[in-house]
């Protein structure tokens, strides 16, 4: 749609021309920004035109903001990660047509801080690092988990920029599995259950049933009271037309522990 309170876009090409004002934002794919009115906003800065490359794989995967879903969704496989699978599982959970599969990025998806974001879903499954380039010309990491902290909420501070998110690559190396609920067959999200073995270890991540994403880890395969008690403290879950809070709880203790079982 046509956005009538902005006077410019422009693009960025170089560090020095991310000075975002008040009235600046980012625009990545822009598949959002151009979807609803932004009446706060004046100038949008094209992240684009910083030509960064869209993922690098050494020493585990670096996946730049700008990477379109189609680009991290198409990465030939990798010999041994052996949950690179979870990509095109937490992009079907997206509900999008062909044209934003192409246009939609990474860090798009994530700085939306949508409770159900896809890629939200896959980075904080995969304990993935955030890198943050601040207004200032300096930087700063933080894990993914704490970046989301809220329905359109995210850690960024005025003028931040996502600039790309790390996998390493012995999470990369651990079985996943991944688990979604929704209130018809080719609906939004409900609830959306990630399970992956960390060594002995086990995590299992939760996205949209909540309105942040959450991580619970424990040292071996948890038995099925302690993972229900664990996800069982959530006290916050989602309300939406597409899932009632308590339709979400239900579904998210019952995908929980068909993960674990199939983890065990
Ligand atoms: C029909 C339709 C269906 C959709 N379905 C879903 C869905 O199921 N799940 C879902 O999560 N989303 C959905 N969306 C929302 C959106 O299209 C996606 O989240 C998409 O991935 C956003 O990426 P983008 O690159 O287009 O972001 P943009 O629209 O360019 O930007 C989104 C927001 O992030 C900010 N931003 C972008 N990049 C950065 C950065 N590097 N650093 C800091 N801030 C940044 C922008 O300023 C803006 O506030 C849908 C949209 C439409 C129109």
């Amino acid at each position: 749609m046509d956005l009538t309170s902005l006077d410019h876009i422009r693009t960025a090409r170089t560090r020095a021309d991310l000075v975002l004002g008040p009235r600046s934002a980012p625009l990545a794919g822009g598949t959002w920004l151009f979807s609803e009115p932004q009446p706060d906003l004046s100038e949008l800065v094209d992240l684009t035109g910083l030509a960064w490359p869209p993922v690098e794989v050494a020493d585990g995967l670096t996946v730049a903001a700008t990477c379109t879903l189609r680009q991290l969704a198409d990465l030939p496989a990798v010999a041994g990660w052996r949950s690179q699978h979870l990509v095109r599982e937490c992009l079907r959970s997206l509900v999008m047509s062909e044209k934003i599969w192409d246009a939609a990025t990474v860090g798009g998806n994530i700085c939306l801080a949508l409770p159900a974001g896809a890629l939200t879903t896959w980075a904080v499954a995969l304990d993935a690092t955030a890198t943050v380039w601040t207004a200032a010309g300096g930087a700063y990491e933080l894990p993914v988990l704490e970046l989301v902290t809220g329905v359109r909420s995210t850690a960024l501070g005025p003028g931040d920029v996502l600039r790309s998110i790390h996998v390493a690559p012995d999470v990369l190396a651990s079985p996943a599995t991944f688990a979604r609920a929704a209130l018809t067959r080719h609906g939004r999200t409900g609830t959306i259950v990630v399970g992956r073995r960390a060594g002995d270890g086990f995590v299992a991540t939760i996205t949209g049933g909540a309105p942040r994403p959450r991580r619970f880890a424990f040292a071996s395969v948890p038995t099925a009271d302690n993972l229900h008690d664990a996800i069982d403290t959530i006290d916050d879950w989602y309300d939406d037309p597409h899932g009632a809070p308590d339709w979400r709880r239900a579904q998210t203790l019952r995908l929980a522990e068909q993960v674990r079982l199939e983890l065990a």
